[in-house]
């Protein structure tokens, strides 16, 4: 469990924030509303992105701690973020709702598709071969 700070949230509501953070909404202290510093800690072994929350009021809230899951989301729920992504430039995690990370590359030997949720965790590598 997390560390007690001196101005004391539960790892349940920093997960929460994470949450909203990776949804791209506006992210606010529980405790005064204040509107929160926000740091992205990504590091390679992971898939999900952890978050660091600064208040201005109430100093270091602590860090999301989201799930790694790793596994991949079925291929229709791929297709659709794909196309809303060359749709939009964006797409959602169907599971969460965050914007997830879309690497597409595309060449005469063929395609490679990476789509990643920080919020889960969720990820789908590798060739793609783009429905006629
Ligand atoms: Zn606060
Ligand atoms: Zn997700």
């Amino acid at each position: 469990m997390s560390d007690e700070g001196p101005a004391s949230i539960t790892q349940e509501q920093l997960d929460d924030l994470g949450r909203t953070f990776h949804r791209g909404d506006v992210v606010a202290c529980p405790l005064c509303h204040a509107k929160l510093e926000c740091h992205e800690d990504p590091y390679i072994p992971r898939i999900s992105v952890p978050v660091r929350f600064i208040c201005p009021v109430h100093g270091l809230l602590g860090d999301s701690n989201p799930p790694d899951l790793r596994s991949a989301w079925p291929d229709e729920q791929v297709r659709r973020m794909f196309a809303d992504h060359l749709a939009r430039g964006e797409a959602r995690c169907p599971e969460d709702q965050a914007t997830v990370g879309v690497i597409y590359m595309s060449n005469e030997s063929g395609a490679y598709l990476r789509v990643a949720c920080p919020s889960c965790g969720r990820v789908r590598e590798g060739p793609w071969e783009t429905p006629a």
